[in-house]
This record gives structure tokens, C-alpha cells and sequence, in this order.
């Protein structure tokens, strides 16, 4: 089962047991978590950036690199055979994490950077002609603007932008009613991370599928918080990056329906996505490889396995409910600190609090912050329309994660009251 926001229930993803959610239990799995940090216990809560690393993907990357290293694909010896079926079987984990039909449809990239760039790159160039319009909203990553931005100023196309109410939410109406003839992809992010909107998506790709559109979903801030399933969302192409779903740096994914992507050419030449090449021409390998030129990130793809395998076992309909409880203890404490305002308060939203507070520069904020331990960022979130729709040049943003818990929000609202004592202390 699935609903509008593309949150697929339980009966259809997890592994994991019935027992309770023990946060602590969770915390303990992130050695960075016990560090201190100029004296004080880290209190890590830039998750939005990039999430900490459990010990069993750090363990499978030691793991890796110490007795299964090689290049993969091509080799003829023990290890590469090793190298080759644990990459594979990384993508068989993603396929499955993500529901998709076969491991085909499971390409991997740098992250959802690469993934959208590959999309307007292939799709769009072949797809996307003079007087054409790409569909995007305002709450996007640049990395979901400035792609597209490139290929509208090759083409003469132009970018169309769903407009954002006050509270976070995207306006359906506007966004239906720029649904045209002239619309040849809708590209629109799962969850947002500047105000942490989980956007309706399966009435988004409805509505585009009404009229023959295909939709990309942008899921770099969903895929850590939310199962999802692709085939019952029925997007045409999908993007996540690695390392905010605790995986390491480096690795992502582009999922794309194999119809659509096999009638896609290259991104990028080189080795391993070619079957046979002459001077003259070069025929081009199978999906996915005929995506990914160059030996890949080995490591980084079976150390993202590995940070599926741990997600699974914990269950991310289970973090899914403790972090929205959390959210929800987190915003009321917020919503209590005098000049505090909170950007964002749509109904359905994963743990992200981005805030400001009256005559203070959220940098500044930030610094203080970081003076107790406490992290999280200031600044424009690489979503620079949408701070000018909301009239503010940057936002703190605090962004919760499975291993949070209560006593990491108490001292966020703590190092506040501090940076407000301390900066609007007359010099
Ligand atoms: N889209 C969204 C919604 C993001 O939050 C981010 C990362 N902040 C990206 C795209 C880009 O991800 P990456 O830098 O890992 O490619």
C-alpha cells in the first residue's frame, strides 16, 4: 500500500523485527556519535547535509578493501570475480530497497547530482526541442535548477515552476494548470530539504501521466526517512545519493524505468559501457553498463549495500515514526523560543526545522552553536529561489536523522537561548 506522499507501508518493504524502537540501541551503531567536539558531546544534527556512518558499513569497507579488491567486470581472476558479485549484488539491494521491476533499471552515479544531470543530459537532450517546457518547483536543489537551466538555454526551451504556498506546501492547481502540450518532463523533489515538505508525488505523477508526461523524482531527502516503491509510485526515473542514507560519500543512484532508459544514449564514453568499438564507431553495452563508463566506486557501492542492509534491519517505517515524533517534540520546543520562526510547517514533513531568529544572522547562530557541540547549517541550502520566495537570504536548519533523540533537541533549544544571549549582547 502507498499513500499520496509515496510512503510505502509495511505489509510491502521491511525485514525487521516487531520489537520496540530503541534509539539508544541505534546510536550506539555510530561511533562518531560518542565523540566529543570542542569539549562537548557531538550533538549531529546536519543530516540534511550528510548522515553519520553505523559501524557495519564502515566494517564492510575495511572489509572491501582488505581482501576483495580489484576491477571489476572484466578480470578473469578469483578477486575480481569476488569484486564483481559483491558490486552486483549491491545493485540486486538497491533494486529491492527501491522496488524496482530488475537490477536494469538500477544505475550507479556520484550521487543525485550526477543522477539529474544524467537524466538532462540523455533524456533531455534527445527529448527536449526548441519551444518545449521542463516543469520544476520552486522548492528544488539547484542540482535539480541547474541542469535543466543548461539544457532550456541549448534548446530554447524554457523552465516552468510550481509556485509554493506560505506554509511549504506546493500549489497542485498551479502546477496542474502548467501542465501542457509543451511539457516534456516534470521534475520535482520527493521531500524538500530546506523546509522538509514531503511533496504529494503520486498525485503529481497522476496528474503528468494524464497527459503522457514522465516525472523524475529528486529523492536525495526521502530515501533515509521513508520506504519507498518506486513501482507503486510509478515515477520514471528516480535519484538518491549514498551518503545521506548512511552510506559513504561518492555513490548514488539513478533508477529509470528500462523502456525509458534504453532508449537513452550514453552520458558519458569510455570503458565498460561499450560491447565492441572501432575508430569508426562503437556499439554500446547492455543496461545498466551502457550508463556507466569507467571503473565505478566499487567500495562505495558495496558499502552503500551495506547501509540498506543496516535501514532495513532497523526498519524505515519504524525511524519514520520516531523522527516524526520527534519533529513534532522538536517544533513545539522551537515554536517556545521568543523570535524564533520556523520556515515550512506543511502537513506531512520529515524531521527538517529550518528557522530564523529576529535580528540574527543564521551564520552567526550556527557558529555559536557549534561553540556547544551542537551542528547543524546556516545558509541557503543550495536552494536559492526558494529563500527568495520566503524573502530570507538563509536559514538555520537542524535535520534529524534515525539516531536522534530527545536530549539532542533539548540541547539545540539550549545553545539557542545562548546564541541569543550571546549576540544580542550590546558590544
Ligand atoms: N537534491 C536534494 C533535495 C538535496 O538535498 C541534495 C543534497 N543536499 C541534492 C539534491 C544533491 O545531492 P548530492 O550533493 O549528494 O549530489
Amino acid at each position: 500500500m502507498e499513500t499520496d506522499w509515496g510512503i510505502a507501508t509495511k505489509e510491502n518493504n521491511m525485514v525487521h523485527s516487531a520489537a520496540a524502537y530503541d534509539v539508544e540501541r541505534n546510536r550506539a551503531d555510530f561511533p562518531v556519535l560518542s565523540r566529543k567536539v570542542r569539549g562537548k558531546p557531538l550533538v549531529y544534527l546536519d543530516n540534511a547535509a550528510t548522515t553519520q556512518k553505523p559501524k557495519a558499513v564502515i566494517d564492510r569497507l575495511t572489509e572491501y578493501y582488505t581482501s576483495e579488491n580489484a576491477n571489476i567486470h572484466r578480470g578473469v581472476h578469483y578477486l575480481s570475480e569476488v569484486a564483481t558479485a559483491a558490486y552486483e549484488e549491491a545493485r540486486a539491494k538497491v533494486q529491492r530497497f527501491l522496488h524496482a521491476v530488475k537490477p536494469q533499471e538500477i544505475v550507479f552515479v556520484r550521487g543525485t547530482t550526477e543522477a539529474i544531470n544524467l537524466v538532462a543530459n540523455s533524456y533531455g537532450r534527445l527529448n527536449v526541442e526548441e519551444g518545449d517546457e521542463v516543469i520544476l518547483s520552486v522548492m528544488e536543489h539547484h542540482s535539480n535548477i541547474v541542469p535543466w537551466q543548461i539544457l532550456c538555454q541549448e534548446k530554447g526551451a524554457q523552465l516552468r515552476v510550481v509556485p509554493v504556498a506560505d506554509d511549504g506546501e506546493l500549489i497542485l492547481e498551479a502546477y496542474e494548470k502548467l501542465l501542457g502540450p509543451r511539457t516534456k518532463l516534470v521534475a520535482i523533489t520527493h521531500v524538500s530539504n530546506a523546509l522538509g515538505t514531503i511533496n504529494p508525488v503520486r498525485e503529481i505523477i497522476g496528474l503528468a501521466h494524464g497527459k503522457g508526461i514522465p516525472v523524475l523524482l529528486d529523492g536525495a531527502q526521502a530515501v533515509a526517512h521513508m520506504p519507498v516503491d518506486v513501482l507503486a509510485l510509478d515515477c520514471d526515473f528516480y535519484s538518491f545519493s549514498g551518503h545521506k542514507l548512511f552510506g559513504p560519500t561518492g555513490i548514488g543512484v539513478l533508477y529509470g524505468k528500462a523502456a525509458l532508459l534504453d532508449a537513452m544514449l550514453p552520458y558519458q564514453g569510455g570503458g565498460d559501457m561499450i560491447r565492441s568499438v572501432s575508430f569508426e564507431k562503437a556499439a554500446y553495452n547492455d543496461l545498466p553498463f551502457k550508463f556507466e563508463a569507467g571503473t565505478p566506486n566499487i567500495a562505495g557501492a558495496i558499502g552503500l549495500g551495506a547501509a540498506i542492509d543496516y535501514v532495513q534491519r532497523i526498519g524505515l517505517d519504524r525511524a519514520a515514526a520516531h523522527e516524526h515524533e520527534l519533529l513534532h517534540y522538536a517544533t513545539t520546543k522551537l515554536c517556545a523560543v521568543q523570535g524564533l520562526q520556523l520556515v515550512g510547517s506543511a502537513r506531512q514533513k520529515t524531521g527538517i526545522l529550518s528557522f530564523v531568529l529576529d535580528g540574527l544572522h543564521p551564520h552567526d547562530v550556527g557558529t555559536v552553536l557549534d561553540m556547544d557541540g551542537v551542528a547543524i547549517r546556516a545558509g541557503h541550502h543550495c536552494t536559492m529561489p526558494l529563500m527568495e520566495r520566503f524573502g530570507v537570504p538563509a536559514t538555520a536548519r537542524a535535520s534529524l536523522a534515525l539516531y536522534n533523540n530527545r536530549e539532542d533537541v533539548d540541547a539545540l533549544v539550549r545553545a539557542i537561548h545562548k546564541a541569543i544571549e550571546v549576540l544580542r549582547r550590546p558590544t
